[in-house]
């Protein structure tokens, strides 16, 4: 069943991957965690998105649909903007979690923290994913790990503690 419902083609692109989602399921799944402390049974409802049904575009008769993807490597990854984005915030996320998890004493700070570093690291990947398509390989390669050390160096800079220590000489403090 790889053909298009209406005209049997076989030219059926899938619109969104796999890959998309289990990023989003686990970056909602470490919101979870990051704002309540604990993870039950409950936030495996993140998980859902990964089942539904995924947009498929014929592109002979441009009619679209939805079905489950196939195994194969283009179910996981189809190369849209979104992916990309997801991508991208991988390392800062990473950043975050490991953040969390050495220095929980954020206190209240962390209401304002988590929002606040996801929407600027998320406005810098952006602009960069949108800016990057004309410019030529090295380039774009240069400012996309540019991009990325920029979204893990704010996600430290900025990460807050209740008594006021700069989690960045806490690193160089337990690291010497
Ligand atoms: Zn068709």
């Amino acid at each position: 069943m790889k053909n298009c419902l209406a005209c049997r083609s076989v030219h059926v692109q899938q619109k969104s991957s796999i890959l998309a989602r289990l990023f989003f399921s686990i970056y909602m799944l470490l919101a979870v965690y990051f704002f309540t402390g604990e993870l039950g049974f409950g936030a495996l409802i993140v998980f859902i998105p990964l089942v539904i049904p995924y947009m498929h575009t014929c592109s002979d008769c441009h009619r679209s649909f939805f079905r489950m993807p196939g195994v194969k490597l283009n179910s996981f990854w189809v190369g849209n903007h979104l992916e990309k984005y997801l991508l991208a915030l991988l390392p800062s996320i990473l950043t975050i979690t490991l953040l969390i998890l050495n220095f929980p004493n954020t206190g209240l700070g962390r209401i304002v923290y988590l929002p606040g570093i996801f929407c600027i690291n998320s406005l810098i990947i952006v602009i960069y994913v949108y800016q990057s398509e004309q410019l030529k390989k090295a380039l774009k390669l240069f400012l996309g790990v540019m991009v990325l050390i920029s979204t893990i160096v704010l996600s430290i800079l900025t990460y807050p503690q209740e008594y006021g220590e700069n989690v960045w000489e806490l690193i160089w403090t337990i690291n010497n």
